[in-house]
């Protein structure tokens, strides 16, 4: 997604491109063919609405820009109500054949295994980025800096949760600042509450692994339902422990157990479920999730997963063009920088193609403003997440700055989004006319 993407927009900035492929060479677990943008799983770009979603937003933003991906998408469009689904084999073959006969672009099939230190690069490699290239990362990055895995918690937008019933403090206070010393949210549960949360987590629906996606995946961090099955106490003694914590709301009641929420981003928006990284189906998380006292409404940005996914820590590794601090020449793009889904991924392609082709011609691009969707992935991935915690972010709402005097709250919502997406589109189209090499 992302590579094609990229090889596109440079190429229509009149740049002379080389896509490398490892497949059909090379496979991977999950791709199918040898074709350039294959999608891998479902066949669905999500809410097509432009005004009201983030992700159709992204859609909107990505058309604007004469976007390969977006372009193919409609042209394979199948009905869907208002998510936009793809019909995969005709659209990964229509991908294919546009980037093969573009007179400034050719394919070379094979893979590759380091870090080139001449040329300008994109590494879009994806989430099943080959095992040799992988290690050559880690050389550059440290082993830290490349994760294998998404171990995700859901993440929750902050305006949802019901502070009547939680609160803010870190543990035992702990911190120097104030700032420092409300890190968190706390959800209290009593013993009761408790135990219907264990029965309701140990008959949920889950997913189950793909095959090959194992290895290696319990060195990480494991699955709520699986520590719950490992004893009814085992979560009160691990996330969910109690201790350190005083409710204001009922300082004399003790809490049988604590769902404790981390913030997410710079912003303040968006909070995630501490150690909640789960298999969970996604009806199944809504449910069993909104049975914690103060998320009975919560709304969420992302839910959990766990899953086979190569990303770098994109905060403390890339700048805002994308490219790696340590090695200007390389750039990284897609899912690897830790966006999640084929759209998401797509518009990091797209991103990456251009400020590459511009700098090649010597008129490097500024990055797009953090109040397009665009623009707000590629802020928080190059530095507002939080380096130390940072997974893989579908793109949402909760990291774009708010829009002043709105209001807040379920009721606002509709209004809220409309302003965002406006003010996104107008804030685009000035970014897109900053690139003036444009000749798509
Ligand atoms: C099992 C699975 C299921 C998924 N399901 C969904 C889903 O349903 N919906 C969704 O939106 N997202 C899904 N994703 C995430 C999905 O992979 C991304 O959304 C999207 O494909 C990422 O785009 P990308 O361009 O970053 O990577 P990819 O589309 O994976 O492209 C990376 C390309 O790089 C090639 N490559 C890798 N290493 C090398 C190398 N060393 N040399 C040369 N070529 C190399 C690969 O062969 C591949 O063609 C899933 C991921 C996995 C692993």
């Amino acid at each position: 997604m992302a590579g094609s993407e990229a090889a596109w927009q440079a190429a229509h900035m009149g740049v002379d491109v080389v896509i490398h492929e490892m497949r059909p060479k090379v496979e991977t677990f999950a791709h199918k063919t040898g074709n350039l943008g294959e999608m891998v799983c479902s066949n669905s770009f999500r809410s097509d609405d432009d005004e009201q979603n983030a992700v159709g937003l992204l859609h909107w933003e990505m058309r604007a820009a004469n976007g390969l991906i977006m372009a193919t998408a409609d042209r394979h469009r199948l009905p869907a109500g208002g998510a936009l689904a793809v019909d995969r084999d005709p659209f990964a073959e229509t991908v294919t054949a546009q980037l093969t006969s573009h007179p400034r672009i050719s394919v070379s099939y094979e893979e590759i295994d380091h870090l080139p230190d001449q040329g300008q690069w994109i590494f879009a490699t994806g989430p099943l980025t080959s095992p040799a290239l992988g290690q050559a990362i880690q050389a550059e990055t440290g082993a830290e800096a490349l994760a294998f895995f998404d171990a995700i918690a859901p993440i929750v937008y902050a305006e949802s949760i019901d502070m009547d019933q939680a609160w803010l403090q870190s543990r035992y206070d702990k911190g120097e600042t104030e700032e420092e010393r409300t890190a968190y949210i706390n959800c209290p549960m009593d013993r009761d509450r408790y135990e219907a949360f264990i029965d309701a987590l140990l008959a949920a629906d889950k997913t189950e692994f793909h095959e090959g996606e194992t290895a290696g995946y319990f060195d990480g961090c494991l699955p709520i339902e699986v520590m719950a099955e490992r004893g009814r106490e085992t979560l009160r003694h691990g996330p969910m422990k109690p201790v350190g914590l005083t409710n204001p709301h009922q300082p004399e009641v003790k809490a049988h157990a604590v769902v404790q929420l981390r913030r997410d981003n710079a912003l303040g928006t968006l909070y995630n479920i501490v150690g909640f990284q789960t298999k969970m189906k996604y009806g199944a998380q809504t449910d069993v999730f909104r049975m914690i006292p103060g998320l009975q409404d919560a709304r969420f940005a992302r839910l959990g997963g766990i899953h086979r996914n190569t990303f770098l820590n994109s905060p403390t590794l890339l700048d805002a063009s994308m490219r790696l601090r340590s090695r200007p020449n390389i750039r990284f793009a897609g899912q690897i920088t830790g966006v999640e889904g084929y759209v998401e991924s797509a518009a990091m392609g797209l991103l990456a193609g251009r400020m590459a082709a511009a700098e090649l011609l010597g008129q490097p691009l500024a990055t797009p403003p953090n109040t397009t969707a665009t623009g707000a992935l590629i802020t928080h991935i190059s530095g507002g997440a939080e380096a130390r915690t940072f997974q893989p972010m579908n793109v949402n709402f909760g990291l774009f700055p708010p829009v002043e005097g709105l209001r807040g709250g379920r009721r606002g919502r509709k209004d809220r989004y409309k302003a965002y997406t406006d003010r996104a589109k107008a804030d685009w189209q000035a970014w897109l006319r900053q690139s003036v090499l444009d000749a798509a």
